[in-house]
């Protein structure tokens, strides 16, 4: 288990992503090409621990810099939050690509003052799990993500 220290500051983070670049491609090569049930069960008990310690209240920048990706619910609920029709919401705010929806703006159009303005029905952003595939750009602009990305190494080597 993770120990309470974790980095967050995203300029460092930045530092550390560069020089352990090349440690962290082989690692994801790694973790994709390893069956399922062991991985899964550290990424979801590191998920969580992580998590808890780190305060997304005091960062935000998922919300700036990532865009949220938008599931058929998602989208009925923001066009009811917006009063337009789901197909209306899609022409209006979102982008498609390789079939999956996501809002188009950066910043979040519901981003205000670092904090989400429709908080109840926010699109969690996932980034934690999704990093898994091959967006390191996630994990370099997610105090969570790099945390979790250096843990998974530890306990699964
Ligand atoms: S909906 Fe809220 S939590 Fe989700 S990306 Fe936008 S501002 Fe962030
Ligand atoms: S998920 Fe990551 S980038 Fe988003 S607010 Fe939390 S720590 Fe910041």
């Amino acid at each position: 288990m993770p120990d309470s220290y974790l980095e967050t500051d995203l300029s460092k983070i930045k530092h550390l992503a560069s020089v352990k670049e090349k440690e962290n491609i082989r690692f994801r090569s790694f973790l994709k090409g390893q069956s399922g049930s062991k991985v899964d069960r550290i990424v979801h008990e590191l998920h969580n621990e992580i998590i808890a310690q780190i305060d997304c209240t005091l960062c935000g920048n998922c919300c700036c810099t990532l865009k949220p990706e938008l599931h058929k619910d998602d989208i009925a609920l923001l066009a009811q939050l917006e009063n337009t029709a789901p197909k209306n919401y899609i022409s209006s705010y979102c982008e498609k690509d390789n079939g999956e929806i996501f809002l188009k703006t950066e910043p979040c159009r519901y981003l205000r003052d670092k904090k989400c303005s429709i908080y109840e029905s926010r699109v969690p952003m996932n980034v934690v799990i999704s990093l898994i595939p091959i967006k390191k750009d996630l994990y370099y602009a997610c105090g969570a993500c790099w945390n979790f990305m250096q843990f998974v190494q530890l306990y699964s080597i």
